[in-house]
């Protein structure tokens, strides 16, 4: 009933179906077409029903054939035509096709990945119907007055006043808790009303400005505006707060003035709730937004709005490259460098590089910006492929950001903290200003130590140490996920004498605490912000002013404004030094000035302060002295030298086993397929275990590609992929194929 598809093949009949399923397999599958629809209401990106085994499955149609190369009277008919037109466009199937081939990911479970949940479901491609309420006809402020003695009717009604087309349940719920009870009772009195309507997003008055723009704005942005109808990539490097939003915006209103929509990609648009305000206060237009945080029916009307073309602006994460956009005219990427662009589970996909491509085959330009673009970008811009543009300055401070190495090696050190780097704190909190402490690691300590027999609380399923979470009570590894209660006795000899090792987010924030008792301490992690509002709320206070301390992970080098910090720690940079991963020297580079660029914003002069045992290191020392742009010219050399990604590329086969003996078998096979295609051009090292050999029960084996021509690199991909999925084993572990991987872990 099924086949892969192929040209060859007379058979003749009048209808078949080549579709995309949603399963791990390559290629499409053949279906026919039934007698009971015509055939050319089957247009290629519109939904099918399809038997698939003994299961059903929704699939997209991909092209309608005369023949196959299955015997007729083994295939099926398609079960149901589920859209009048089609969810996906030609170009996005065009794109999406080219990241199947490019990806080597199988072309059904690509196209599943462009889709919604809902629709994937085979819902409706509509927006849901909401309820909105407004304002009755007639009703002014002065009725107001009538409100005097019901202060919370009077609040909603003054709300509905101000935002004449309507507010829906969303809205309110999140803006104005307890809204209910009111807008009954103005209900009841005739001064609102309840509508319903298509959940789509409304456009909004334009309430702020923008500022004049300097003078590397200005060139930057007639640059780009030169060129609006073709295909030019451009990088827009800036430091942080050197105004690359206010460029962006400033495109974006050009483009979206002549009639045409623009895409914004952002790494996580929960961790910077204040970008898209911006643009709503700006642009005036229907603005969707799409990310990970909506429930499946906002995320379906934010695609519904975006693919029709009543959203002008699309602000999404990463698979917000799949939505199909009929006017399409711009797509910007912010912060092009970070690593969430990249997918690492099923189909591994990097935005940043498909909104290049897609940008390619539209023909429309594509900007890229940060304050640490990502090697590949600079190397890009060498060759000449990438035109750049800098900003050079601060906005709104011409304040210098001071780095300075603090080495550790034998300094008195407190939970981690040297000495040296608490009175720092101490006197900046002293004037009244803001520290930022930096940490990439949560938790209390990444271990207990038995005090009498060394025995550690290691995870049962990964080699690694599961984190003590003090204020939970609960050990969770944060490589598989697993969680347990926290031991109070020693798991080997019974000793109670169980001792944390190292220090986590969570424990420099319970010591500062007790140091500075009189300070205001607020930690921002993955922990503390879990709950929906907590990270907007932790924002805010962080903005009130007023002496604190911030401790954090990541999350505090990304995007946020703090006005009032003037000093930002680095509490440890030492396990980045000595990662073996070949971007890690990229990324804490990308990491130091991302958080330096915290500190300093407004009128006071900043300072960073860096923890390391090794203050001699090459990479800081270039980076302190010299900046991210001799760094980065470094690091190229050094990736060329070392045959590493931009300059050679990069594939990883990667296989996990429950049986080591089994995952050994089948990449020793791959191996030795791989070996007898005989490509000279491309290199083949491994199979070696992963750096972390086991993660969550499996044992890890990878084994690299690496080609200086890419065109040689992919055509052993296409001969090998299909050769894998036959080994017989093949069967007992799994596999995957990661082509430009971000890291080797
Ligand atoms: P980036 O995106 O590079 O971090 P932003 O665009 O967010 O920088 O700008 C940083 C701050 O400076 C913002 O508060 C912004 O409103 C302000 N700003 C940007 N450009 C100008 C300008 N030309 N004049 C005054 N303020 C500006
Ligand atoms: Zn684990
Ligand atoms: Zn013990």
């Amino acid at each position: 009933m099924r086949a892969q598809a192929s040209l060859l093949d007379t058979a003749n009949t009048p209808g078949i179906l080549k579709v995309a399923v949603p399963i791990p397999l390559f290629g499409t599958f053949d279906y026919l077409i039934p007698a009971s629809i015509s055939p050319e209401h089957f247009v290629s990106g519109c939904r099918v029903r399809v038997p698939f085994g003994r299961r059903e499955l929704i699939g997209v149609v991909l092209a309608r054939a005369d023949n196959s190369d299955v015997d007729l009277a083994r295939l099926k008919p398609v079960s149901e035509l589920i859209d009048k037109k089609p969810v996906l466009d030609e170009r996005m199937l065009d794109l999406l096709r080219w990241a199947a081939t490019y990806y080597q990911h199988p072309i059904g479970e690509v196209m599943e990945a462009a889709l919604p949940s809902l629709l994937r479901q085979g819902k409706a491609a509509e927006a849901a119907v909401i309820k909105a309420w407004s304002v009755s006809e007639g009703t002014s402020s002065d009725d107001l007055e009538t409100l005097n003695r019901a202060a919370k009717q009077k609040h909603i009604l003054q709300i509905l006043l101000n935002n004449p087309e309507g507010l829906d349940e969303l809205y309110l719920n999140e803006h104005h808790p307890n809204w209910r009870t009111a807008m009954k009772a103005l209900l009841e009195k005739g001064l609102a009303q309840c509508t319903e309507r298509a959940g789509l997003p409304a456009a909004h008055p334009v309430t702020t400005q923008p500022p004049e723009l300097n003078a590397e704005q200005q060139q930057a942005i007639s640059a780009i505006a030169t060129a609006l109808h073709q295909h030019h990539i451009h990088l827009l490097y800036g430091v942080t707060g050197s105004g690359k939003t206010e460029v962006y915006l400033a495109l974006s209103e050009q483009v979206v003035a002549s009639g045409r929509q623009v895409l914004m990609l952002v790494p996580e648009i929960s961790l910077t709730p204040q970008l898209t305000e911006r643009f709503q206060q700006r642009m005036g237009c229907p603005i969707a937004v799409l990310h990970s945080g909506l429930n499946d029916q906002q995320r379906l009307s934010a695609w519904v709005a975006a693919s029709t073309g009543h959203a002008r602006l699309v602000i999404g994460t990463r698979s917000a490259i799949f939505t199909p956009l009929p006017d399409l005219g711009l797509i910007l990427v912010d912060e092009e460098h970070d690593g969430s662009y990249k997918q690492q589970e099923g189909f591994r996909y990097n935005a940043r590089d498909l909104a290049l491509v897609r940008g390619h085959k539209e023909n429309l330009p594509v900007v890229l910006g940060s304050a640490t673009p990502s090697l590949e970008s600079l190397h890009n811009v060498n060759r000449g492929r990438f035109q750049m543009h800098t900003l050079k300055q601060r906005a709104r401070t011409q304040s210098i950001t001071r780095i300075k190495l603090l080495d550790m090696c034998s300094q008195p050190m407190q939970e981690g903290l040297s000495a040296a780097l608490l009175t720092r704190i101490e006197q900046h909190l002293e004037q009244d200003n803001q520290v930022i402490l930096f940490l990439n690691r949560r938790g209390f300590s990444p271990l207990l130590l038995c005090h009498s027999c060394g025995w550690t609380t290691r995870c049962k399923r990964c080699d690694a140490n599961m984190t003590y979470h003090k204020h939970k009570h609960q050990l969770h590894c944060h490589h598989c996920g697993a969680e347990t209660r926290s031991p109070t006795h020693c798991g080997d000899c019974g000793s109670g004498e169980l001792v944390a090792i190292g220090s986590g987010t969570e424990r420099i924030e319970s010591f500062l605490s007790e140091r500075f008792p009189e300070v205001h301490i607020n930690r921002i992690d993955r922990d503390t912000t879990r709950r929906k509002g907590a990270l907007e709320d932790k924002l805010q206070q962080a903005h009130a002013g007023g002496a604190s301390i911030l401790v954090g992970t990541q999350m505090l080098a990304k995007g946020h404004d703090f006005p009032n910090v003037t000093l930002v720690g680095v509490i440890d940079t030492d396990q980045a030094l000595y990662s073996t991963d070949f971007r890690a020297a990229e990324h804490l580079a990308q990491l130091i000035i991302q958080v330096s660029g915290r500190a300093g914003r407004a009128d006071k002069p900043g300072e960073v302060l860096i923890q390391t045992h090794q203050p001699d290191h090459p990479l800081l020392q270039t980076l302190l002295h010299e900046g991210y742009e001799k760094f980065s010219e470094t690091a190229l050399l050094e990736r060329q030298q070392a045959g590493f990604p931009p300059h050679k590329h990069l594939v990883i086969l990667r296989c996990g086993a429950i049986k080591k003996e089994l995952g050994l078998q089948f990449m020793n096979e791959a191996r030795e397929l791989a070996d007898s295609y005989g490509m000279a051009e491309v290199e083949i090292f491994g199979p070696w275990p992963a750096p972390m050999e086991r993660r969550a029960g499996r044992f890890r084996t990878q084994t690299m590609i690496q080609a200086l021509d890419r065109k040689a690199l992919h055509q052993l991909l296409r001969n090998w992929l299909p050769r894998l999925q036959q080994l017989k084993s093949s069967k007992q572990i799994r596999w995957s194929i990661d082509v430009d991987p971000y890291d080797t872990f």
